[in-house]
């Protein structure tokens, strides 16, 4: 399962992150972005993360999931930022062209291909 693995990754990179820098409470909620080119169920990924954290010290947070737009970078003209969308009837959603909206070459994807953590919303210990 597609969701499963993400989520493991997303655990793993964690794990090794709060062993470098422990953080003294309880973690709450676990920020993430994802692309919008990730094609994923943020419900099967959110699934995930709740059986792979069991019984660990991630136990019960919750990953609060956000989007981030495509951008492209055009080695042609050197554009680099959004893409434009294609609006045509019928669609129920607007799908990103990967195209530089400058000169119309063959662009990069710059973002919105990954999933990352981007913060932690902690519950300090109370003395
Ligand atoms: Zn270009």
């Amino acid at each position: 399962m597609h969701e499963y693995s993400l989520a493991h990754a997303l655990l793993d990179g964690l794990t090794e992150h709060l062993r470098a820098h422990p953080v003294s409470g309880r973690v709450k909620a676990v920020h993430v972005r994802k692309g919008e080119l990730l094609v994923l169920s943020e419900e099967a990924l959110r699934e995930a993360w709740r059986i792979l954290t069991e019984g660990t010290s991630l136990a019960g947070s919750e990953l609060r999931i956000e989007p981030v737009p495509v951008a492209v970078r055009c080695p042609a003209c050197g554009y680099e930022g959004p893409v434009r969308y294609t609006d045509e009837e019928g669609w129920h959603f607007a799908v990103p062209v990967l195209a530089c909206p400058r000169c119309g070459g063959r662009a990069d994807v710059a973002a919105g291909r990954d999933l990352a953590i981007v913060a932690l919303s902690v519950d300090e210990d109370l003395p």
